[in-house]
């Protein structure tokens, strides 16, 4: 047989594990600084949840779901994006009792049917925030600020925040109908996509993936002549407090995400430095002012934002960010026969209950090649027990540093090594 993953798919093994993980911890740490409590919530959902949420015209419930029937006929569908799943959740655990603010962030795997490419793959990672109530804009603009830190304590360079509103409801209505008037008859050479995006949602076309660079599309009217005066106000105030903080940002009329349920403040964060990744989203939200209410649940508006953990993986290794992620070992034991393997055994355990590294040969190697195998994993300290140390109650310990050795007392081990690792 072939053993082979699945087109789209990463394996993550040794380095690349440690990096990945590496990114959850340092997100993780920035976003509790924010007051972020964790949300996880399953892999499979009924398929509804996304529809309803997503939009059914949107790209990702046309022809990005992985969508199945299960052995009681139920259509499950793996989560494509994790808004869904923590709006049911929010709502499902009434998480909306006791706090009139709740903030989580989740991390985990994703799943669409896309055209696999660099940076774009079946199953990816996200990690991502939800935040529930109403905070206007110094909550939308903390939101982005979290991002923005995240970004700089990863250590990225050459981020571009791109920004945005599509208004309320009313005033994304009153732009919907504009561009439909505006698009009608002129769009017989866009993509079928775009064509269907006329009727059900237009503001789609301004970033389809293939006619967005059109002339008519570039000229098409403008979201600021169809804001409502709360919407305008509001954005200006998000804006301002961006700069107040010094974040850097810059207005894109374009920018309408791909999915139904945003409304008002939108935005991303792209690489903008020369080479191959220029142009990536790392980064995507806004706020969905209706979700919870379609949802069936009470009026409580939210905002979130999705970053995309392999880009950012390679964003980092482009740019050289990761350092000192090799297993480090700090000590090997060799042992010369089995019963100084047992003892070997016990110590090594009450090292590894001090948090430090300890690894042994199993088998029975000769010293020669135990040393060859310690080697390899370059420990800081190499620890010899033969059958001489084991009658004495004592151990050879070797610092592979300075190339020096002494023997001790099995019962000083921890002492001995405890300051020094
Ligand atoms: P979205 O949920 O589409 O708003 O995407 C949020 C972020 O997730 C994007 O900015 C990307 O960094 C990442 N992302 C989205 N789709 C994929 C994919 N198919 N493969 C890898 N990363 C993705």
């Amino acid at each position: 047989m072939n053993y082979q993953k699945l087109k789209g798919t990463l394996d993550f093994f040794q380095e690349e594990a440690t990096k990945l993980r590496f990114i959850e911890e340092k997100a993780k740490s920035v976003l509790k600084t924010f007051g972020f409590e964790e949300i996880i919530t399953p892999i499979i959902e009924a398929t509804d949840i996304f529809v309803r949420s997503s939009g059914d015209n949107s790209d990702i419930v046309t022809k990005e779901m992985y969508t199945f029937l299960d052995r009681g006929n139920r259509s499950i569908t793996l989560r494509p994006e994790g808004t869904a799943s923590v709006v049911r959740s929010f709502l499902e655990n009434k998480l909306y009792v006791n706090s009139t603010l709740a903030k989580f962030y989740y991390c985990g795997p994703m799943f669409r049917y896309e055209r696999p490419q660099a940076g774009r793959y079946r199953q990816f990672m996200q990690f991502g925030i939800e935040v529930f109530g109403e905070g206007g804009p110094f909550l939308e603009a903390e939101v982005i600020i979290s991002a923005y830190k995240l970004l700089v304590a990863l250590g990225i360079k050459g981020i571009k925040l791109k920004i945005n509103t599509i208004g309320d409801f009313a005033s994304r209505k009153d732009y919907a109908d504009k561009l439909k008037t505006y698009f009608t008859g002129q769009i017989d050479d866009f993509c079928p996509d775009c064509k269907k995006r006329l009727e059900k949602n237009p503001l789609r076309i301004l970033d389809c993936k293939v006619d967005s660079g059109k002339e008519l599309v570039l000229k098409a009217p403008k979201i600021k002549d169809s804001l409502s005066l709360t919407s305008l106000n509001n954005f200006n105030e998000v804006t301002d407090i961006l700069t107040t903080m010094a974040v850097p940002f810059q207005i894109d009329e374009s920018l309408v995400r791909g999915l139904d349920y945003y409304t008002d403040t939108v935005f991303e964060f792209i690489l903008d430095i020369p080479g191959e990744l220029q142009g990536l989203a790392i980064c995507a939200g806004g706020k969905y002012a209706d979700l919870v209410k379609n949802f069936g649940g009470p009026d409580i508006p939210g905002i979130g934002y999705a970053f995309g953990v392999e880009r950012i993986m390679s964003v980092m290794t482009s740019q050289d960010l990761f350092t000192n992620l090799t297993k480090q070992t700090d000590i090997v034991m060799i042992c010369l026969d089995p019963a100084s393997k047992k003892m070997g055994l016990q110590l090594a355990n009450q090292l590894r209950d001090e948090n430090m590294i300890v690894e042994m040969d199993y088998k029975n190697y000769s010293l020669k090649q135990q040393f060859k195998l310690a080697d390899k994993v370059n420990p800081r300290y190499i620890i010899i027990i033969g059958e001489e140390e084991r009658n004495n109650g004592m151990i050879t310990i070797k610092n592979t540093k300075n190339n020096t050795q002494e023997k001790i007392k099995k019962e000083q081990l921890i002492a001995y090594t405890k300051g020094k690792i």
